[in-house]
């Protein structure tokens, strides 16, 4: 057992190839500081940013890294100042390791958009020049303000994809009024949409899911959508023009996308919401697409630790049942479910599991 002073995962050490290279090895996490918990990691999920990295079209990274920031497992050791989590407890950790606590930002339930926020994996430790390190492997280490008790009623393997799927879509449907009496729209039904319709349904909106072709329509009222529109049928933005209160947009690629005909869907000074990082160029923005509506586009990243807790409890309380493939984590395994999801051949998100059988 190498623990505590290295931890082992599968890491990969570099985007030139397809399917990645995933080699096991140890590295060496931060220091341990007083309010920092170590996980022992019992579930990942595999997230679309895994993807964007490892395919190196989010840009350069800091290599060799051990992907996966959906994770949950148990609090093995405690540092002498964490009062949120008990040892012993099962807890997640979501896309965000660390922010400072004190800008203006943190102190507003906003630490997602704090300037000295921290990814899970892929970016550098202060003051030590250690590259953060997920959840593909046997530990993580984080401040407890990023370590989330996980309710009783959720099973590991579905709770995994929420901590970044499932928050990412949750934290612009509650900033945003998601709610009875609202009209909402969940553009692309992958990991982030599946949840998007999962929540919006159960914070009581009509939910209407967006797809481009009719193939998910089942499925999307399985997870509780009211409505669906399927973007290849013509005239599809017609019916429904201003009459959406706030769309979050999931999809994970921008071609062929016609945002005019999206904000045309919208209520006088409705929101559009971006929550993916599609790879490309992107879309063309010109201001009288607004001027019909007078709506409002922006973006959301990630969630607080406040709605992180709200969406757990939501999912608790309402018994929301995610629709997660689990796949044993392994170089193979790994490599098979990566490729997959890059062909969005998932329904709608993978989980890690089996941690114990390799680490
Ligand atoms: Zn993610
Ligand atoms: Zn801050």
């Amino acid at each position: 057992m190498v623990y505590p002073e290295t931890f082992t995962g599968f890491m990969a050490d570099g985007a030139d190839s397809w399917p990645p290279k995933f080699i096991k090895r140890e590295f060496t996490p931060k220091p341990f500081e007083d309010y920092d918990v170590d996980v022992e990691i019992e579930a990942c999920g595999i997230c679309g940013s895994d993807i964007h990295t490892l395919t190196g079209g989010w840009g350069p990274k800091n290599w060799p890294l051990c992907c996966g920031h959906e994770i949950v497992g148990k609090a093995v050791r405690v540092g002498p100042k964490v009062t949120l989590i008990k040892k012993g407890s099962r807890v997640g950790i979501g896309a965000q390791i660390y922010s400072c606590l004190d800008c203006k930002q943190c102190k507003n339930d906003n630490e997602t958009y704090c300037r000295h926020q921290i990814d899970t994996y892929g970016a550098i430790w202060p003051n030590t020049g250690i590259v953060s390190q997920g959840g593909y492997a046997s530990h993580i280490r984080g401040h407890e303000h990023w370590v989330f008790p996980i309710p009783e009623a959720i099973p590991t393997a579905e709770a995994a994809p929420m901590l970044c799927a499932g928050l990412t879509s949750f934290s612009p449907l509650i900033r945003n009024g998601a709610g009875p009496g609202k009209k909402v729209g969940i553009v692309g039904l992958g990991g982030i949409g599946h949840f998007g319709a999962l929540f919006s349904h159960a914070l009581g909106a009509e939910t209407w899911v967006i797809s481009r072709s009719h193939s998910k329509e089942a499925d999307a009222r399985k997870l509780g959508a009211h409505g669906f529109i399927a973007t290849e049928d013509k005239d599809w933005n017609e019916p429904h023009r201003m009459t959406f209160d706030l769309i979050v947009n999931t999809a994970n690629s921008s071609e062929g996308f016609d945002l005019g005909k999206y904000l045309s869907l919208l209520d006088v000074h409705g929101k559009w919401v971006s929550v993916g990082l599609p790879e490309g160029e992107g879309q063309e923005v010109k201001s009288h697409m607004f001027m019909e509506n007078g709506c409002f586009i922006g973006a959301s990243h990630l969630g607080s630790r406040k709605e992180t807790l709200a969406m757990l409890k939501l999912a608790a309380d309402h018994g929301i049942k995610p629709m997660v493939e689990t796949v044993d984590i392994s170089e193979t395994g790994l490599a098979s479910a990566v490729s997959r999801l890059r062909k969005n051949d998932v329904k709608y998100r993978f989980t890690l599991t089996g941690f114990n059988k390799v680490f």
